[in-house]
């Protein structure tokens, strides 16, 4: 009685190596063989993980079209050698999220929920309330409790800022640049935090 199976019968002899699975013919469907991974053919431009100090580098593959395909870390880098943390490695969620919110949500003070708002109205909100506390809190000169000096400071303690990671470098001198011309000495940026 026969016992084994001859699994090469019927493989023609000159049949390549990637047609193959083991000894069995590669069975792949030809919709399986014309699929292309998602970042074939596009270009690769290194840019910089936004969300801390460390600044990985980047790989953000761009169709033609100049679509954003997909962000990988960039092998070259000496800092991070092609590797990203969960927070860099959901770069690409960040920019391409259908789910992101877009509009001002605003919680009134003592309210239980959020609601939409127009831009203009939270940013005249903003000024308004940075113009009040300032106004309230902005100290000129300050007494020296050890040698009773006084001297010259121009600073409010009424206003703190803090930055968000996912600011650029530009953004970040403009914070700055506003927040010290206010007189706001409390600034942290949440990259370095
Ligand atoms: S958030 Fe993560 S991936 Fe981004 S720069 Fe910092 S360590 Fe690198």
């Amino acid at each position: 009685m026969k016992t084994t199976i001859d699994l090469t019968a019927g493989l023609s002899a000159d049949l390549d190596i990637g047609e193959r699975i083991g000894m069995l013919p590669n069975v792949a469907s030809q919709r399986t063989k014309n699929l292309k991974g998602r970042i074939a053919g596009a270009k690769a431009v290194t840019s910089l993980c936004c969300y801390c100090a460390v600044g990985c580098s980047t790989l953000a593959y761009v169709s033609d079209e100049g679509r954003l395909l997909d962000v990988e870390g960039n092998p070259d880098s000496p800092i991070n050698e092609g590797h990203l943390c969960p927070k860099g490695s959901a770069l690409f969620g960040l920019t391409v999220n259908d789910q992101r919110w877009t509009t001002v949500k605003y919680r009134a003070p003592f309210s239980d929920r959020y609601e939409e708002r127009p831009l203009a109205w939270a940013l005249e909100r903003i000024a308004q309330l940075v113009k009040k506390t300032r106004e309230a809190t902005f100290v000129r000169e300050w007494t020296d409790p050890s040698s009773g000096e006084r001297k010259r400071v121009n600073h409010t303690l009424g206003i703190a800022s803090l930055g968000g990671a996912t600011f650029g470098i530009e953004e970040n001198y403009m914070l700055g640049k506003l927040m010290r011309s206010l007189g706001v000495v409390s600034i942290e940026n949440q990259a370095r935090i």
